[in-house]
């Protein structure tokens, strides 16, 4: 197995760990970046952007090319496609073990994102792409004059309830509750969207479909009432939990698992950074997730900077 040497390793490869490899290497710090996948994180499959500022409208994908090339440019080693099966940020150095190799590094900065939270009922796996969606902007044009259900009562839901009326007919917003949890200001505009009809007190028990999905069984929660409602999509927006696989249990992180950073986005451990929607943070675009990485990156490299001073292992 291939082992390597790097003052830092950066943990995924979206908007924060590329802009974090980025400032690290121009920072003249030998740099890693490493991902589960290709690089570009979750923005590349955004359909458009609008408010990444300098580009009025940009593909996610175009615009996460962008970043990666501009990283290229600065030498940064790239290994996409690593499987992980152990992360030690403890020891000196700290290890990532993957299935193609062994990565030792004096700093670390986490960049691993985060992603949906599932509903967890029958129907929602099996028909991801097929009327599943967790991505209004990404999927939201297929459901031209479609009838869609979005499931929450967050900012998340509502506004993207909202962005799925300019193409479908009708969209349900299903919430457990009598009461939406979003911004107020975000509730008026949906209350007053035409298009909109609330399902109030009542989950989602199950997805159902052919090919496609044709319908959602839902239960009242205050009846118990069970019902189904045809919609061609279903759309869950009931929170985002962190990729802290092979991570959590070593720094400190809040209930929702996301990792707690200081201002210079160290975490609790010396030496590693943790940056983007990975962390504790409020607000999670791709504009935050690169100052997170810039900022991450210029104090990872300050920190090897200390580190000269003191006798090292690596
Ligand atoms: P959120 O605010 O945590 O809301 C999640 C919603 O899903 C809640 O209404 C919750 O119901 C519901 N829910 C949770 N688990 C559920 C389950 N198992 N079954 C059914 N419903 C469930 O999440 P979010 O909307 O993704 O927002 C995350 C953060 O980003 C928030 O701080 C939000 O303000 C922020 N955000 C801001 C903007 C903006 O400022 N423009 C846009 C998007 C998001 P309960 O209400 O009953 O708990």
């Amino acid at each position: 197995m291939q082992t390597y040497e790097f003052d830092t390793v950066i943990l995924g490869g979206g908007p924060a760990g590329l802009a974090a490899a980025i400032y690290a290497s121009r920072g003249a710090v030998s740099t890693a970046l490493i991902d589960i996948s290709m690089m570009g994180g979750q923005p590349s499959n955004y359909l458009e952007l609008e408010n990444y500022p300098g580009f009025p409208v940009i593909g996610g994908y175009d615009l996460m090319e962008k970043f990666e090339e501009h990283a290229d440019k600065f030498g940064v080693q790239k290994f996409p496609m690593q499987e992980i099966e152990k992360i030690d940020l403890v020891s000196v150095p700290k290890i990532i073990l993957t299935k193609e190799a062994e990565f030792r590094a004096k700093t670390v900065i986490i960049a691993t994102g985060a992603q949906p939270m599932k509903l967890g009922v029958p129907g929602e796996k099996e028909f991801v792409g097929r009327g599943v969606s967790y991505c209004a902007v990404c999927d939201g044009a297929f459901y031209k004059d479609k009838t869609v259900a979005v499931v929450g009562g967050g900012n998340s839901a509502v506004e993207e309830a909202m962005y799925l009326t300019k193409f479908a007919n009708k969209v349900y917003i299903i919430h457990r509750r009598g009461e939406l949890r979003a911004d107020k200001i975000v509730q008026e505009r949906a209350f007053k969207n035409e298009k909109i009809e609330f399902v109030w007190n009542s989950i989602v028990k199950e997805i159902q479909g052919d090919d496609l999905v044709h319908s959602a069984v839902l239960e009242n929660v205050k009846t118990n009432e069970i019902s189904n409602l045809a919609v061609n999509g279903v759309f869950p927006y009931i929170g985002i939990v962190p990729n802290v696989e092979h991570i959590s249990g070593q720094v400190e992180q809040d209930a929702g698992g996301f990792i707690i950073t200081d201002e210079t986005m160290k975490t609790s451990i010396d030496g590693v950074f943790a940056v983007g929607d990975v962390r504790k943070t409020p607000l999670r675009q791709v504009i935050t997730a690169a100052s997170d990485g810039a900022v991450g990156a210029v104090y990872a490299v300050k920190y090897l900077e200390a580190l000269k001073d003191v006798p090292q292992k690596v």
